[in-house]
């Protein structure tokens, strides 16, 4: 790791469009081509979830939709979470035992994870090095390799 360059992540299939009006379509089309229902509550979920590049736990989601006046169950949201995954419209983070995240970003990157805060933010593919990965064990390949740097605050 010498790059001492600040990187930005960059975000080049749009799987976290800026608050495009894209969005609802783009979900639609997915939901409809894996043949689930394209739900009213789904579409306004989606609208939450990509309205910027986020890493939201269902509880967050929650919150969200409440505030914006979508009446809208727990077990809904979890579900919906759940089946975007599925569909590959967002990505689980497995950091944390307590909580999942789901990741509005779905290309590879890595993440900083602050174990104190519980506070989740991309780190670009670019900006870490990785160095000799050992074999992967026979007829296997490797998929990815995504890193999570875990942080504390300075004591
Ligand atoms: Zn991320």
């Amino acid at each position: 790791m010498t790059s001492g360059e600040h990187q930005h992540v960059d975000y080049p299939n749009g799987s976290a469009e800026q608050g495009s009006p894209d969005v609802p379509a783009r979900v639609a089309g997915r939901l409809a081509e894996l043949g689930h229902q394209v739900t009213t509550q789904r579409l306004k979920l989606a609208e939450l979830i990509f309205s910027k590049p986020q890493h939201l736990a269902a509880e967050d989601l929650l919150r969200m939709a409440l505030a914006a006046g979508i009446k809208v169950s727990k077990a809904t949201v979890y579900n919906t979470l759940n089946l975007f995954a599925e569909c590959g419209l967002v990505r689980e983070v497995n950091v944390d035992a307590d909580r999942l995240y789901y990741d509005s970003t779905t290309i590879p990157h890595h993440h900083f994870f602050n174990e104190d805060t519980g506070e989740l933010s991309d780190v670009p593919m670019n900006s870490v090095c990785l160095g000799d990965l050992p074999e992967p064990p026979e007829g296997t390949e490797t998929a990815g390799v995504e890193v999570v740097i875990r942080l504390r605050n300075r004591r």
